[in-house]
């Protein structure tokens, strides 16, 4: 557990790691193990597929999950990846499945049935449009951050997350890894990476649940981040950081993103036009972390 810049304490989670079950190279013990060094208080199996239990393995514990997906590779028909986060059951899928008859919504309302979030994994990597994101209903969250999407140069949804908000769609944003440990992550060392810290003093699921629905963490893959709004101004505090970015509806470029060495601190004056801010920033080591949408 970790203390957060105002005292809080935080859980530092991964919550999109395989193994394998289905086509990761480790197992589920060794990947608990990884994550156990690398810091992290807890992580979710999300095999494809294949839906794990609450566990602990190997002194970490581990969170229910699994990731289903409609479509293969051509993004032009639909593909969909979406992880099944803190449920209590598995999804009732595989009929469907087997009859071929699943879509994306019939994902998110399973996992809801089963009392999961469903999260929308890799926007970027599957080019999931505005248009096709805002037929969906109930999503619970999106990783703007997906650390081996870069192995197709798209692990950062920012621009995707910013047309979503701009068309009002607000989505929760997540940071994660995907952990496969493939040959590209492997030759560059970036496993693991990425991670929400989620304002809580406990690692039970039902916690955790409820920290993460109430929207009390944020994505990273190192720095701290807070941003919070007094009427017009938005004040944002920050672990040490080299470029601090406001981030809205507005294409108007005043005030937006700033510069420096150590920034802790920074604010923000809403533009007439806006109509929600998130901010992002970046450590002197290329880390960054993302904050959530503020709806003005
Ligand atoms: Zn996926
Ligand atoms: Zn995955």
């Amino acid at each position: 557990m970790y203390r957060d810049l105002f005292g809080k304490t935080r859980v530092k989670l991964g919550l999109h790691q395989h193994t394998t079950r289905t086509d990761g190279r480790f197992s589920p013990e060794e990947v608990a193990t990884l994550y156990r060094k690398a810091g992290y208080d807890a992580i979710a199996l999300t095999d494809h597929w294949v839906y794990s239990e609450d566990d602990c393995l190997c002194g970490l514990p581990i969170l229910a999950g699994a990731e289903y997906h409609v479509g293969v590779c051509d993004a032009g028909a639909g593909v969909w990846h979406i992880l099944c986060l803190f449920a209590d059951r598995a999804p009732d899928l595989d009929r469907a499945r087997d009859f071929g008859h699943v879509t994306a919504q019939h994902l998110i309302d399973e996992i809801h049935a089963a009392n999961g979030l469903a999260v929308l994994a890799h926007p970027a990597w599957s080019l999931n449009t505005t248009e096709s994101v805002k037929a969906l209903k109930g999503l619970d969250g999106v990783e703007i951050f997906n650390t081996v999407s870069r192995n197709t140069a798209r692990d950062d949804a920012s621009l995707l997350v910013d047309l979503y908000a701009t068309n009002g769609l607000y989505f929760p944003l997540l940071a994660s890894d995907d952990f496969h440990h493939n040959d590209h992550t492997v030759a560059t060392g970036i496993d693991p990476t990425a991670f929400v810290m989620v304002e809580c003093d406990s690692v039970a699921p039902s916690a955790l649940k409820k920290a993460f629905t109430e929207g009390r963490y944020y994505a990273s893959t190192g720095p701290e981040i807070h941003l919070r709004r007094e009427g017009d101004t938005f004040f944002l505090d920050c672990s040490p950081a080299s470029k601090v970015c406001f981030h809205s509806n507005s294409v108007a470029s005043r005030g937006r993103t700033i510069f420096g060495e150590g920034i802790t601190h920074a604010t923000y004056e809403r533009k007439p036009e806006e109509k929600y801010v998130r901010a992002s920033v970046t450590d002197s080591e290329g880390r960054m972390a993302w904050s959530r949408i503020i709806k003005i």
